[in-house]
């Protein structure tokens, strides 16, 4: 006998991840580049001798910090390990076998992963140019949809759908299907283009704001993300939490970062500055780059994506290639940009 395995998974592409080659510039996970904050550093160094318990499984003080953050209650707040864990807990919590979960494609590579493992039926909706087509999204509701996706700014193309585009969905999504918007890098983003979560969950009850500590906070090895959204919804998505997945030092860590908000905005200010450099210096080479609202840019290049990888690569430079769509470049630091932009320049 064949130990049976779900035709569903067969089928399915693993994740990739972005690559750790030692002493290259690391552009291909989206990470901040400037490392820790410095209060999470100390407060990791002090908190570590508590690793050897469990953790608080209700998350209490990061939830805490949290609500008072975004100026709604703890009961409207689920935190996972990554946001990528809420996204599971999001699928488990409404999608049953055969259920259609819709999104744009390209983008995050964990939903259709996610969606198959939940049972679910994935719909992947092809973007108009580099933007999520919200109309062709809506267009795409059938009987079955339990879930859509909607994730601004986009990764990997790195666009927004603008404030007004965004509430004329939600307003004709019918308010039976989940709206999960995943802004895990909302932070880099115009602020006109994200929204605002706790007045948007007040709103409609039907629709989560995903959030990350991995991009803006710097925390993404220590895996933290949360949702909002309505406190009925949020009771049973805490349930879909696997039992202690945020470590005791995510939580806490994650609590300083909040306190450095300073810190955060400083660097993120950094951040898109080097973006709009990177984006000019290329579209000055002749590439053509969306605008984007992330800490990385997309170069569409089609059937060039690999072997402009593979060169970044032999370089000293990774980047995430999507093999016959384009790259994604993560924003590094300003020196591990120039040194990407010196290959771009010659690879023209
Ligand atoms: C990076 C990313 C996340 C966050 O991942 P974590 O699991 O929180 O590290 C979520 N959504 C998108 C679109 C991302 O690119």
């Amino acid at each position: 006998m064949v130990l049976r395995i779900r035709p569903s998974m067969i089928g399915l592409s693993s994740y990739v991840a972005g690559r750790k080659v030692p002493g290259a510039a690391l552009l291909a996970g989206n990470e901040c580049p400037y490392g820790l904050l410095p209060a999470v550093a100390a407060w990791l160094a002090r908190a570590a001798p508590a690793a050897f318990r469990y953790p608080d499984m209700a998350c209490g003080t990061l939830v805490q910090a949290l609500a008072a953050q975004h100026g709604v209650t703890a009961e409207q707040i689920a935190v996972g390990a990554g946001s990528t864990e809420v996204c599971g807990q999001l699928l488990h919590t409404v999608v049953d076998p055969g259920d259609e979960v819709i999104f744009g494609w390209r983008s995050f590579e964990a939903y259709p992963l996610l969606t198959a493992v939940a049972g679910g039926v994935a719909v992947p909706v092809p973007l108009h140019g580099d933007t999520l087509d919200l109309d062709a999204m809506l267009a795409s509701v059938t009987s079955r949809t339990r879930l859509i996706f909607v994730c601004n700014p986009n990764n990997p193309t790195g666009t927004a759908v603008g404030a007004d585009n965004l509430q004329r969905f939600l307003a004709a999504v019918s308010d039976d299907i989940l709206v999960v918007l995943d802004e895990a890098y909302r932070e880099y983003a115009e602020p006109a283009l994200v929204t605002d979560a706790s007045d948007l969950i007040g709103k409609r009850p039907n629709v989560v704001v995903l959030r990350t500590f991995s991009k803006a906070y710097a925390l993404a090895g220590l895996r933290v993300g949360y949702c909002l959204g309505a406190a009925a919804l949020i009771r049973q998505v805490r349930k879909a939490q696997i039992p202690f997945s945020v470590g005791t030092l995510a939580q806490d860590a994650a609590v300083a970062a909040l306190g450095e908000a300073a810190e955060v905005t400083r660097r993120v200010r950094l951040t898109v500055a080097e973006r709009d450099r990177v984006t000019a210096r290329l579209r000055g080479f002749g590439y053509d780059v969306p605008q984007s609202q992330a800490n990385f840019v997309w170069l569409p290049l089609g059937p060039d994506s690999k072997g402009f990888a593979d060169e970044c690569l032999a370089g000293g430079v990774v980047i995430r290639p999507f093999p016959d769509e384009g790259v994604r470049v993560t924003v590094g630091l300003p020196e591990e940009n120039d040194l990407f932009l010196e290959l771009a320049e010659k690879l023209r």
